[in-house]
């Protein structure tokens, strides 16, 4: 999805569910999808993962950061979160492929860290299919590659 549409996208679905202090950014993370900046009111998208993404999928990573600026700080992903990002249509889990964007962070991850092993674990983890989705979340949490 193109990137700017997207915040614009996301800046009237914020109004929409009462966040009207907030605004959106793009940043340059490429280890996370998304990020809530409570202090900052606002909530920011990786430029590079919106660009490899369709609109269906940055929705849904929208509404899980909309989903933790309306459940606060210190949350986490706990049943609150989830009870709020299912109540606004969030899936509360990733709907875009995994694989295919595991990958392409491993391919940055790689070209920044040359040296480090990780890369190459992770992208052995992508290469199985099909991962269930806990465990690749967690994994990938456990790995500083979470994205969210
Ligand atoms: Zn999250």
């Amino acid at each position: 999805m193109n990137p700017s549409d997207a915040i614009g996208f996301a800046q009237e679905l914020m109004v929409e569910f009462g966040l009207v202090e907030w605004r959106a950014e793009l940043d340059k993370a490429v280890r996370r999808f998304g990020a809530c900046h409570y202090s900052q009111k606002m909530i920011t998208f990786s430029n590079d993962l919106v660009a490899l993404n369709d609109q269906a999928c940055v929705l849904d990573i929208v509404l899980h950061e909309i989903a933790h600026a309306l459940a606060g700080p210190g949350k986490g992903h706990g049943p609150e979160w989830k009870r709020i990002a299912r109540s606004i249509g969030c899936s509360a889990h990733r709907c875009y492929s995994l694989t295919y964007t595991v990958g392409h962070l491993v391919n940055l991850f790689s070209a920044a860290h040359p040296a480090e092993g990780l890369a190459s674990e992770c992208a052995r983890r992508a290469d199985r299919s099909p991962v269930p989705t806990a465990a690749i979340v967690l994994r990938t949490e456990n790995s500083m590659l979470a994205f969210f």
